[in-house]
């Protein structure tokens, strides 16, 4: 009788071509990286949990909405020519019918792009200061590249909160707000039946290991002064040592492949040998 998270998947919607002080405050503007796009797959009690959606595809792929919504420093490299979270889940073998809610750790497009594969179908949970901030005030949202073509949808069927919440079994979303007016992050402990432990996911509250490591102030914030960014890692670093569990970055090139390799090996494991037990 467990209540954890049995199995996590992490997908890679895309890349972003940016230059390094977009991820880390004051870096030289002439370094550039390329950083995977996250989301994150979780096995919960009642179905697949969907932790942000990737780019919507329209805006990257026609010329004229490209101009208007990815015409800035940051490119957009989709993975395939389709909907990157249709493409990514069909090669986990995960069917969009199978997700039963989404998280979303901030409404930057590259976080809320895939929202319209769910409006009207399953819940959507954000931080109310999220959401409240990308509806109003516009354009200085979409100056901030939050467009709300991605999210401004009635049949969104939002999950508000203000602050901490559990939102499955074994998933805790974290306020760390700083980034965005709310952007969440999120806790995630493993099943006992698959070994336990967990993680916690940054997301944009720390792109990179060396936000993490160094503290270091993200590249990006609205509302407060970019110093600022630095309280949410501490505290995502201190939730993350009491509890043991790994804190991974939401942006890193090196440790979000090799964790997806990592997880794609253990979970594939427990999968082959829960199967031969149950043979048995
Ligand atoms: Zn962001």
């Amino acid at each position: 009788m467990g209540t954890g998270v049995r199995e996590i998947v992490l997908l890679t919607l895309g890349w972003e071509d940016l230059p390094k002080s977009v991820s880390v405050l004051g870096a030289p503007s002439t370094e550039r990286l390329r950083e995977p796009v996250p989301g994150v797959l979780l096995h919960c009690d009642g179905g697949w949990l969907l932790l942000d959606t990737g780019f919507n595809a329209a805006l990257v792929n026609d010329p004229v909405l490209r101009r208007r919504f990815h015409g800035g420093p940051v490119k957009a490299i989709l993975p395939g020519p389709g909907e990157p979270l249709e493409e990514a889940l069909a090669e986990a073998g995960i069917d969009m019918d199978q997700i039963h809610a989404v998280g979303l750790s901030h409404l930057h497009n590259d976080h809320a792009g895939g929202l319209k594969h769910f409006a009207g179908r399953v819940p959507v949970h954000v931080q109310q200061t999220e959401l409240d901030y990308g509806l109003s005030g516009h354009p200085e949202p979409e100056r901030n590249a939050i467009y709300r073509i991605d999210f401004d949808d009635p049949r969104i069927d939002w999950r508000t909160a203000t602050g901490d919440v559990e939102i499955a079994p074994g998933v805790t979303a974290v306020l760390t707000a700083g980034h965005t007016p709310g952007h969440q992050s999120f806790v995630v402990t493993l099943d006992e039946s698959v070994g336990g432990g967990g993680f916690v996911f940054a997301f944009d509250a720390a792109d990179l290991t060396e936000n993490i490591e160094h503290e270091l102030p993200v590249g990006g914030s609205i509302g407060v002064d970019p110093a600022e960014t630095v309280e949410p890692i501490r505290r995502l670093k201190r939730l993350a040592a009491d509890r043991g569990y790994r804190l991974v970055p939401g942006h890193d090139p090196v440790v979000w492949p090799a964790l997806t390799s990592e997880l794609a090996d253990r979970f594939t494991g427990l999968r082959a040998h829960a199967r031969k037990s149950s043979d048995v």
